[in-house]
This record gives C-alpha cells, structure tokens and sequence, in this order.
C-alpha cells in the first residue's frame, strides 16, 4: 500500500510506504480542547500538569483517507476554477467565529471544497478584514515595544493556486494588524499559478493597498523553497518575514518576531501557530506550551515543553523560547543572517523538509531557534494537500529529506536511512557538495551529536549513552512492540510481545535512556500506570517524566524492574492469555520471581550506524 503521510508546518507529511494507490494523510494539530484562561495562573497549572504528566505531551495527529488531488474531478470546470466567488456577508466569521453554511448548499459546498482542500465557499462568505480575537496572554498584551528600535521587515507570502479570498486575508491581516513603520512592504511570489483570478485582476486589487505589495511570478513552477528564495531576493527590509498564503495574524503579531531578532540578530522565530479550521474557517488558538522536533522518519512533531523551559517560562511567560525545529512556514529571520547561513538548500524541491534543514543547520551553525510566545497567527491546515507535484510526490519529498540528513545528520542519516529505506535510495545521486562546504569550511557547524545532546535532550534517537534494540522476552522468544494502530498520532495501548521480526521493524525497537525509560519513536515510553495493583497492564503512553515510567535492566538475573515497584517486566499468567487486538501478547507486571523464567528479557544491540 502506498500511504503519503502528510502533516506540516508546518507540520509535515509524507511517507511512502509500499504498494499501491490510497492515500493517506497525516496532519498534526497543536490540539487545544479548551482555551486556558491567559492569565498567569495557567502557567502554574500547566507546570503542575506537566509534573503530573497525564496531559498529552505529544500533540494529537490523525489519518484521514483522501482521493489522490490529481485525480481530475468531472464536476469542477475550468470556469469554475478561475472564477473569483468572494461575496462577504460582513458578520460572517466576525471574531474568528465558524462560518456555518446552511444543509441546502452543502452540495455546492462539498464539491468547492476539493479545489483547495478547504471549504472555499466558507472562505468567500468571510470578509477580507474578518476581525479576531485578541488571543494573547495578559502579560503578552501589557509588554510595549519601541516600534522605532525595531527593525523593518519585507513579509513574503508564495502561493500556488492558492484560492483569492485566503490569500487577500492573508495580505490584509498583515497591513491591518502591522504597525506600518515596520511593514516595508509585502511582496507575493505566485509560483505559476494557473487561476485566471490571481493575474491581472490581483495586481490591480493589490495596487489599492497603503502598503506597497508587490507580485512577482515565477515562470514556472519552482516549489516554495525557491519562491521563497526569489521573494526573499527582491525584498528591502532588514528582516524577512515568512507566511503561508492562508494565515491570519492577529493584534500584535509583528512586535515580538522583531523585537527577538532586534535583540539578538542570529535569531529564526516563529509565532505560535494557531489553528483556522479547514471545514469552518473558525480561529482556534493552540496550546502555547510546545516545541517542535521530529519522529524517526524525519516527520515534523510538536511535543510538550521540558520542564526546564516551563519553570522559566514562570518568571516572564512573555519570552521568546527555544525550538528544536520550527514548523516551517511561519517566520522571521534577518536578511543578511538569512543569507550568510547559506539561505535554503536550493537543490530541495517543491515543498517539505527544507524547515529541518534550517533548523538543524541554524541551530549547529549559530543561530537560535525560538518561539514568540506573544506572537499568535492563524494558520489553515488542510487534510490533504490540494496540488500536484512534478516528479511525484514520494520522490520530492524523500529526495529532500534524504539531503537533509546527508548534508547534517551525520551518523543518523544511517539510522534513518536503515529504518527507512525507502528514503534511502533517494540519497544516491544527490550533489551535497556545496551544502558540505558551507556546514564544514565556512559556517564551521558542530555536530548532530552536539544538536542532540543540547538542543533537544529529551530526544528518543539512539545515542552512545543508551541502549537500541529490540526487548525480547527470553521465555516466549518474543519482542516488545508498541501498538501499531495510533491514537492522536501516536502509538498508544498496551505493550505487547510479537514475533521478533526485520531488524529495523520500528514498533519492535526500544532505546533505554540513563535515566530509566524505555522509549521509542514519537516519544512514547513503557509505562506501568497502575504499578499500585498487585498485578497490573503494562502500557505505551506519551513519554512524561514520571516515575511509573521507568525501569531498569538487572543483566544478572535478565529482569526488567520497574522503578517505583521493584516489580518485573512479565508475560501473563498462564489462565489468561489476553491477545492484543494486533495478535500480540499482552505484558503484566508483578511481583519479582527468581524462578519464573517468563520475567527473563534479553536487551540486543541493534547496530544502528
Ligand atoms: N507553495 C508554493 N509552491 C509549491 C507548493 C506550495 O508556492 O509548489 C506554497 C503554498 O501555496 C503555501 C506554502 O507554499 O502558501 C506552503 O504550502 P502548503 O500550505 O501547501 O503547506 P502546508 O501548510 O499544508 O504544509
Ligand atoms: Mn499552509
């Protein structure tokens, strides 16, 4: 089965696992069931959570089935992709409010939204200068900035085929809620978009704006990372700011971006992201307290804050704070710095991965990362991605992610590389050698291993510290498996056993961390969380940094201990033989026994590089 995982900003995507035809996506939500309240009492509360840790850490992801966007669609004509059905009703989506359309046109509605995999006639109903809600924290709305210090900014918007209401909204938050003294201009790179309604009739509509916006199109169809480039070229003011084509900013979007990079020229920020629904168009904020990282096929993940960042945050929940990764499409960078940090990789094509390369290349080569936590703007996610891709889709994807970790990843390309193969075979006939020069001979980057180690030590990647391999139950001659069905993106249920199969078969393969959790990919750990009861289930969960987490290996007597029980790793007793919904066995944890070989486990090493 050919599945494309998709998921970005970003929010990444992409997989090709094997076989044929459906198409899957993948998107992470920066999910927020309720709105805390903003003021300063959530941050103590989402300290105590955090301690307590049985909030989600990871945030929530879903599979939705989706038809292949190049499939032609009889019923959406020529005609009706160039025209412009922009028609406000001036209370439509007032304060960020869903937009409602009423049974009788859901027909209409259902056959508009395969055009740009949002629901376009929604889109059309809500004015250009929808207002929203201020979504800041209190303390976010009391800090002033000396709009005369900060630095001028060029916000660079590229498009393909992008629909002309969620593009003109984009364009006009920026000028109405931008303080114009910063705002030098916006420039809109149209990468080769085929919509009549974004030529000529564009350029006039833009033309009225009082602040200079500028089209620049590309001949053809070049892919974001490029169009980025072009647009950042052309731009004049001392910071590029980067936006999708579909975001809405909200009050004081702009002050924070650029007062980071006033103070401290070598800084990537990146506002939090908020969420515009794809069906409704409504404003959902999203959880302030997530970093960004990556899960071992290189996809873009959220996860909760470490600790260490949330009690800082304590002091001024008004600072900027540090991001592994930042989720791409939304940021600031200073133009010179953005240049002499080698700019993008201009061999990565179309779109995907390239927010790795710069955050895996700024954080090693100088810069910093961070989030502007007073800085809130709303993106569209989409389900599925609404345009082709010259090349195919797996190729342009695998293709840049496998330059990614040839060019920074060091010996974790080979880790990446073994588990996904798939990507691999995309690493041969990459030319690197520019981008090896400029991490090696004149940006004198540090090593992955330093990355890891300092920007995200709370990484689930093998490391010389730890163990890799598979967890095989000596009795049984099984292996530990996390579930492969995933609930909020992430492989939640019970732990079980399996037939130990492939070498780098990922549900089968664990890291222990010095300090005691058995891990694996998408940050989820072995946990006993009702270690209380005499015998009890043994679970997969997010990885929090509780005690009912962690274990230790007694290669003596080959047991698995769990830590705040001293009881062991198990099969289940004999009566009850509880078989998993994928077949596997599920674990117990009871009283340590000498002689019950079934509590016997063998750690294997797993050459990983
Ligand atoms: N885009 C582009 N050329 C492409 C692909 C994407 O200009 O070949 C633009 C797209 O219109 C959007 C931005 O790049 O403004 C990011 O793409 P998209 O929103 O599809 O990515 P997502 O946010 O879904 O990850
Ligand atoms: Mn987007």
């Amino acid at each position: 089965m050919k599945m494309l995982v998709r998921l970005r900003k970003r929010f990444v995507y992409l997989l090709a696992c094997l076989g044929i035809g459906l198409l899957c996506t993948y998107r992470i939500y920066n999910v927020q069931k309720d709105f805390p309240d903003y003021d300063s009492s959530y941050l103590d509360n989402a300290l105590k959570s955090a301690k307590n840790a049985r909030d989600i850490h990871v945030v929530i992801g879903y599979y939705q089935g989706n038809n292949l966007p190049w499939v032609h669609n009889e019923n959406i004509t020529e005609e009706i992709l160039n025209q412009n059905m922009y028609s406000p009703d001036p209370s439509a989506g007032k304060m960020g409010e869903a937009v409602i359309i009423p049974p009788f046109e859901s027909p209409k509605m259902s056959k508009l939204f395969q055009i740009n995999r949002f629901n376009l006639m929604a889109s059309d109903r809500i004015p250009l200068n929808r207002s929203l809600p201020d979504v800041r924290r209190k303390e976010c709305k009391g800090r002033t900035y000396q709009v005369t210090q900060l630095p001028t900014t060029s916000v660079i918007i590229v498009f393909h085929n992008e629909a002309w209401s969620t593009l003109m909204r984009t364009v006009y938050s920026v000028i109405n809620r931008s303080p114009r003294s910063v705002l030098t201009e916006i420039i809109l790179v149209d990468d080769a978009s085929q919509r009549l309604f974004l030529k000529e009739s564009l350029e006039a509509q833009i033309s009225q704006l009082h602040v200079p916006v500028k089209v620049i199109r590309t001949p053809e169809r070049i892919g974001l990372i490029q169009a980025r480039l072009l647009g950042a070229k052309q731009a004049r003011g001392q910071v590029l700011t980067f936006l999708d084509a579909h975001c809405e900013c909200t009050e004081g979007w702009l002050e924070p971006l650029l007062d980071t990079i006033r103070e401290n020229r070598q800084s990537i920020v990146s506002p939090v992201i908020d969420i515009i629904n794809d069906e409704t168009f409504q404003y959902v904020r999203s959880f302030e307290l997530h970093q960004g990282g990556f899960n071992w096929a290189l996809h873009f993940r959220w996860f909760s804050l470490p600790l260490d960042i949330i009690s800082q945050r304590q002091n001024d929940p008004t600072q900027p704070f540090k991001t592994p990764v930042i989720a791409g499409g939304l940021f600031s960078i200073d133009k010179d710095f953005f240049y002499k940090l080698g700019a993008y990789d201009e061999q990565m094509k179309i779109w995907g991965g390239e927010n790795h390369e710069l955050s895996f290349r700024g954080w090693m080569c100088g810069a910093q990362l961070l989030i502007a936590p007073c800085s809130h703007v709303g993106h569209l996610f989409r389900k599925s991605s609404p345009y082709t891709f010259p090349g195919g889709v797996g190729d342009t994807l695998n293709s840049n992610l496998a330059r990614v970790a040839m060019v920074w990843m060091d010996e974790w390309k080979d880790f990446f590389f073994k588990i996904h193969p798939e990507v691999a075979v995309y690493a041969h006939n990459q030319s690197i050698e520019d981008r090896l020069t400029l991490r090696h001979k004149k940006l004198n980057c540090k090593s992955f291993k330093w990355y890891l180690e300092n920007i995200w030590p709370s990484h689930f990647m093998p490391f010389d510290d730890r163990f890799f391999g598979k967890v095989r139950n000596i009795k049984s001659q099984k292996c530990l498996q996390s579930p492969q069905t995933k609930t909020f993106g992430q492989p939640y249920g019970v732990a079980t056993v399996s037939d130990c199969i492939i070498e780098m078969y990922s549900p089968q393969l664990f890291i222990l961390t010095p300090d005691g959790y058995l891990k694996t990919d998408d940050s989820v750990c072995l946990d006993a969380p009702e270690f209380k009861d005499s015998v009890s289930d043994v679970r997969i969960m997010a990885c929090n940094t509780l005690q009912r987490q962690r274990w230790s290996y007694e290669k003596k007597t080959e047991r698995l201990i769990h830590t705040a029980s001293g009881k062991c790793l198990d099969l289940p007793s004999k009566k009850k033989l509880p078989v998993s919904p994928v077949g596997g066995i599920a674990l117990e944890l009871r009283a340590c026994d000498d002689k019950s070989k079934s509590q016997t486990w063998a750690l294997e090493d797993i050459k990983w590089r």
